[in-house]
């Protein structure tokens, strides 16, 4: 292209002498520009940038020399290399008078072409060197601006120093969060950015303890690291995650640190922590953080040799609140009980929300266990202010449980173990009182204990057998049997269920026992209806708990033992304990319903002790009541109880019920329930509880005799 071709300003007045200069350059490729005198030479000049002036001296107005001597005033021309060609004479006197005014060459006309050709050669070679350096200046200038360009845009704060640790540059990100200028920075060494915890600051690598690998330029050693602060300029700090490596090059030995601002990220982790240890409705510690306390609390006694207490405190009641008043006010109930825990309790205690209405409350260090009867006391005291509740005003008990380390256990497991257990006793006890735990009640737990771990085993090896016990109407026909539990035990003999199932529930074990029970009762049943032992309409009478109840696989199950024994449905019975259905009616009538539709007898058993309603009974799909063997039991020594039961009997025959009457064991309770209606009568008048076998032989002798009469001789 034209501008890139080297350009030549060739100046002389006469026409010929520039016709033949611009002959001879002709092969050099190069852009000629003619002036024909000094001044516009000197225009020409100050409009474009020549490689070279070929320059005649003897010129009319202005001559060549003075016209050189102007050129060198500008700065855009002054460096313009210069040839004078000239035919005056070469005598040296004009020779210098043109090296003074700044000519780099002399020519002589006539002049030799190949002179001439080769020295403008030389200049053209030194104008297009000139050219690529411009360019090489120019390309490092964009690549330093755009440098500058990219150090701006970077979010992490970047700082260079040389090897001694002194400051030698800054980007602008660095100096945002810094708070300072290029100027300030500069005066600082890397280490006065820090804030120092310890003594005073060194400005030696092995200050910081992750510095101590970093021995300065030339290492590169990389680190990172998120455990320090660094100062502004006003001295308030910031916490940084920072880089640091070393490097060391022909021109400088030094490393670069570059840092990021972590507040935000801090401040998340720190929330995560907090929120990890924290119960949210009442903003306590939480069950994760008590058990940490708990632990090193431990450690520190175990030390030291001291004693620590825990205290386990359940709400007496809570339930009902929420119940009745709902959700909403059940926490502030929460809340407000949170807040009087913590103002009764000394600094350094800790008072934990463990769940639902359960809190848990660590005193780390105490001289005597009264210390801590005197925390429950005052606890307990607190709670006897009412409680504020937007409208409402309440007041809730609480039952506390208090265990000591070593006494109580001397892990966290142990000690929990033993602070609920003093919890549940005092609950036991009437509630809103607390109990220290005590060497009777770890037996118990330690009895309890064993006793769960013999029933796991029971259950594998099949060591539980039903017994049968005879039901039978007024006519003293056999009508069904009631299936009781027994546990055959390997050294025990036969435990009676009394003994267990109160754990077998507690535990849910007692869904497998159910299990197997139905299954026993189911077979046995068929088996005697099979073989002509019985009538074909003889119901056998299985007991279902709570815990079995709320078990969402009971219809299956029963369905199940059903199909695998094929015993009619109308042929099994079962009898719900009158707790067992109020404790859950809405639950007892989807279920019971369920039963019913399969056909299946539905008893409620024990009846005059749960405080059933009337409106509950008549929606239960019920088909008998069994009188509870209490009232049975005050037959002719107590006019409450007769009444009981014959207000029962017509209750239940008012909702078409039908009423077997439990625990009969005398001719007058007999004759008294019969006069009275009573529908079905069981009790050891008639027979025990037997084993299978026992009871087969005992139909066998009896089914001919009416059984009402024999019993009765
Ligand atoms: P329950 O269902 O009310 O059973 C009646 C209890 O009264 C039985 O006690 C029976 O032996 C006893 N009994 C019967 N007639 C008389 C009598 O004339 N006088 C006296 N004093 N007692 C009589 P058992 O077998 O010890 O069972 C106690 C309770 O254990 C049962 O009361 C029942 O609630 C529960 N139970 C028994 N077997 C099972 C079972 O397989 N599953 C479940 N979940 N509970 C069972
Ligand atoms: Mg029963
Ligand atoms: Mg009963």
């Amino acid at each position: 292209m034209e501008h890139q071709r080297p350009k030549i300003l060739i100046v002389d007045d006469r026409p010929e002498n520039l016709f033949a200069l611009e002959q001879t350059l002709k092969p050099l490729n190069a852009s000629l520009t003619r002036a024909t005198s000094g001044e516009e030479a000197l225009s020409q000049v100050l409009r474009q940038q020549f490689a070279l002036i070929l320059m005649d001296v003897q010129m009319p107005d202005m001559d060549g020399f003075e016209t050189v001597s102007l050129m060198r005033d500008y700065d855009e021309t002054k460096n313009v290399p210069v040839i004078f060609v000239t035919a005056i004479s070469k005598e040296s006197k004009f020779v210098e008078q043109g090296y003074e005014s700044g000519a780099v060459d002399y020519l002589f006309k006539p002049i030799a072409p190949n002179i001439l050709l080769s020295k403008v050669k030389v200049f053209l070679e030194l104008e297009n060197q000139r050219i690529a350096l411009e360019r090489a200046i120019n390309a490092n200038k964009e690549l330093a601006a755009h440098n500058e360009t990219v150090l701006d845009c970077i979010v992490e704060g970047i700082v260079s120093f040389s090897g001694k640790g002194m400051i030698d540059w800054a980007n602008p990100t660095a100096l945002r969060l810094l708070e300072m200028t290029l100027q300030q920075i500069e005066c600082l060494s890397l280490f006065d950015l820090f804030h120092h915890t310890n003594s005073k600051p060194s400005s030696d690598w092995s200050y910081f303890e992750e510095f101590k690998e970093f021995k300065g330029p030339n290492n590169h050693v990389h680190i990172r690291n998120s455990d320090h602060l660094l100062k502004r300029q006003n001295f308030t700090t910031f916490p940084v995650e920072f880089s640091i490596s070393g490097f060391s090059n022909n021109i400088q030995e030094g490393g670069v640190f570059s840092f990021q601002d972590i507040t935000k990220r801090k401040w998340t982790e720190n929330e995560l922590v907090r929120l990890a240890q924290e119960d949210s409705l009442t903003q306590l510690p939480n069950r994760a953080l008590f058990h940490e306390f708990l632990r090193v609390s431990i450690q520190e006694r175990i030390r030291d040799n001291g004693n620590l207490a825990l205290l386990m405190l359940d709400m007496d009641d809570f339930k009902r609140v929420n119940d009745t008043l709902g959700h909403d006010v059940g926490d502030l109930l929460l809340q407000s009980v949170s807040s009087r825990l913590e103002k009764s309790l000394r600094q350094g205690d800790l008072v934990a929300r463990l769940g639902g209405d359960e809190f848990g409350i660590i005193l780390p260090k105490i001289r005597q266990s009264d210390d801590a009867g005197r925390v429950a006391k005052k606890v307990l005291e607190s709670f006897t202010q009412p409680h504020q509740l937007g409208n409402y005003t309440l007041t809730i008990g609480a039952s506390i449980g208090i265990t000591t380390f070593p006494e109580g256990g001397t892990n966290i497991q142990a000690l929990i173990k033993s602070a609920d257990t003093a919890m549940y006793h005092a609950k036991g006890l009437g509630r809103n009182n607390f109990q220290f735990f005590s060497k009777e009640m770890q037996n118990r737990v330690v009895a309890k204990d064993t006793l769960e771990k013999e029933l796991v085993v029971a259950l594998e090896e099949r060591q539980f057998v039903s017994f049968f016990q005879p039901k039978i109407d007024t006519n003293g026909s056999l009508i069904g049997y009631e299936a009781l539990v027994r546990w055959n035990h390997p050294t025990r003999g036969l435990v009676f269920p009394n003994d267990f199932i109160p754990l077998v529930e507690e535990t849910g074990l007692v869904i497998e026992l159910g299990k197997q029970m139905l299954e026993m009762a189911c077979r046995q049943n068929k088996d005697w209806i099979d073989r002509g032992i019985v009538s074909p309409s003889t119901t056998v009478a299985v007991n279902v708990s709570v815990r079995q109840l709320a078990d969402k696989k009971l219809v299956d199950t029963i369905k199940t033992v059903l199909t695998n024994t094929q015993l009619p449905a109308s042929c099994l019975e079962v009898e719900i304990t009158e707790y067992t259905m109020m404790n859950d009616v809405e639950q007892a009538i989807i279920v019971l319903n369920k039963l019913r539709d399969l056909g299946i007898k539905i008893a409620i058993d024990d009846f005059g002790t749960g405080y059933s309603s009337l409106t509950y009974l008549s929606k239960l799909p019920l088909n008998s009541l069994k009188v509870d063997q209490y009232f049975v039991n005050g037959i002719g020594n107590d006019k409450g109880d007769e009444s009981i039961v014959k207000a029962t009997i017509n209750l239940a025959h008012s909702l078409h019920l039908e009423v077997t009457a439990e625990g009969v064991e005398t001719n007058l309770q007999r004759e008294f329930l019969i006069e009275n209606s009573v529908n079905f009568l069981q009790g050891y008048l008639f027979s025990k509880p037997q084993s299978a076998e026992n009871l087969e032989q005992w139909i066998i002798e009896n089914t001919s005799s009416n059984i009402l009469n024999m019993t009765a001789v």
